[in-house]
């Protein structure tokens, strides 16, 4: 009798199935309540770690992108306990470069992109509606730069959200020689408050900008959190590409067009082009930016440092610098062009730009292309959230599709797990 107990709990367990295995999959596995629920990871690559995972050849691996984890944050911590001693906190700078065909201004105190000699215009009120009604809030110059840079993506600006400027990096914009201004600005109106960038400092006195990267890369990292989540009872389930199929209003899910199979809950954290085809007959906007990622090793020491650029004559977008298994390391983000030529001479001239002391001589470069589909139109958020709303007294919890930042996407499962019973 005294063993029916745990028997009996072992039975009643519900299941949970997460589809992905990102950074957002793994962490929703962890809060779930392992003693309530059985659950499982289903990840179609052959190891966790989704877009954070590193670009490897074979001993050396470069980050993709900057994805520095804010350690300001609660699951940071959570996170941090289980990987003692793994992680590199650093405190970073940053900065930008704003160049148009007849001026280049860089600065080293914003990552946004930066003006001067214009005059901000306080506002009213506005509805959020696109991102093109975003940009005409601003003075004709900044409003005109910003429209020729986005020409690059190739993307039509009235069709995309407001909110996704973030992932555009362009959320905010500032005006070096109207600091004092934009910062009444932005005290007296939520609007210029959204769309103007100070110093931070200025703006919250004891902000600290700290951060962390796994010392020896994300491939390692997750490697190890894969460890941490199968001791946990949690069961992963590698290159196993799932689909969904509805039967009398529950979802059920195939992998490789084998069985059916479900649970009491499906988490979709995944790509939702195939969940939003199979409920509603949709098919998501697709904006394929292709990217290409040049990273090399570097003699000199780096600190941890990221440029964004927003130039409408060059292909670049971003340069960073830290340090991995113990190298030092930058890469530089560009738009993909087959044509692109001399790319030495290019980087050398951005590291001079960005005042980086360096150059770079018989560094080998390595490339990674990548594509990109993360921008979210007008219309997939509506189509979002009407999956969301028929599917709300069923077992699928829709993932959070439409979030770019990473914390907000881990705090919105978190807060719908903690609810479950
Ligand atoms: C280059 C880059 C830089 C970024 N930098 C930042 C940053 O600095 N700060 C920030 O907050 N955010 C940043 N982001 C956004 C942030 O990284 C993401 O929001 C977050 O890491 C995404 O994690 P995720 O787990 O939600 O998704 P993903 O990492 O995309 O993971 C989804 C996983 O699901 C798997 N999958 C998809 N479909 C299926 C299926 N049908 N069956 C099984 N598995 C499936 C995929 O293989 C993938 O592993 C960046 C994103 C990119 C691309």
């Amino acid at each position: 009798m005294a063993n029916d107990f745990p028997i009996k709990q072992k039975l009643m367990k519900k299941k949970i199935i997460i589809i992905g295995g990102g950074i957002t999959g793994c962490m929703a596995a962890l809060y779930i309540d392992k003693k309530k629920f059985d659950v499982s990871i289903y990840e179609s690559k052959n190891n966790l770690g989704g877009v954070l995972s590193d670009f490897s050849y074979n001993e050396d691996s470069f980050l993709n992108g900057v994805q520095y984890l804010d350690i300001n944050t609660k699951w940071y911590s959570e996170i941090k306990k289980l990987f003692k001693g793994k992680l590199n906190e650093f405190s970073h700078d940053y900065g930008s470069i704003t160049e148009s065909e007849n001026s280049l201004l860089f600065t080293n105190k914003f990552a946004v992109p930066s003006f001067t000699n214009v005059k901000p215009n306080l506002l009213n009120k506005t509805i959020k509606k696109s991102l093109n009604s975003r940009i005409t809030l601003y003075p004709k110059k900044i409003a005109n730069f910003l429209n020729l840079y986005l020409k690059k993506f190739n993307i039509s600006s009235k069709r995309i959200s407001w909110d996704q400027a973030c992932l555009l990096h362009i959320g905010r914009v500032t005006i070096l020689d109207e600091l004092k201004k934009l910062k009444k600005f932005k005290k007296q109106n939520k609007i210029m408050d959204d769309i103007y960038a100070i110093e931070k400092k200025n703006f919250l006195n004891d902000q600290i900008f700290n951060a962390a990267l796994p010392k020896k890369g994300y491939n390692n990292f997750f490697d190890n959190l894969c460890k941490i989540l199968k001791k946990k009872k949690i069961k992963i389930y590698l290159k196993s590409k799932i689909k969904p199929l509805w039967v009398d209003g529950r979802l059920f899910l195939t992998k490789d067009d084998k069985q059916s199979f479900s649970a009491d809950y499906i988490i979709w954290t995944g790509n939702p082009t195939h969940l939003i085809k199979e409920t509603l007959n949709e098919k998501i906007d697709s904006f394929p930016i292709r990217i290409v990622q040049y990273s090399a090793n570097i003699e000199k020491k780096v600190d941890n440092f990221y440029a964004q650029i927003f130039s409408t004559k060059s292909n670049f977008l971003r340069f960073f610098s830290y340090q991995l298994n113990n190298k030092n390391k930058i890469s530089v983000e560009s738009i993909y062009d087959r044509n692109e030529n001399n790319i030495k001479d290019k980087i050398n001239t951005l590291l001079k730009n960005i005042n980086f002391n360096y150059q770079l001589t018989d560094e080998k470069i390595f490339k990674n292309l990548s594509v990109r589909f993360n921008i979210v139109t007008k219309r997939d958020e509506k189509i979002f959230n009407e999956l969301k709303r028929k599917t709300l007294n069923t077992n699928l919890i829709c993932g959070p599709w439409d979030i770019y930042a990473r914390n907000d996407k881990i705090l919105y499962l978190k807060n719908i797990i903690f609810n479950l019973v």
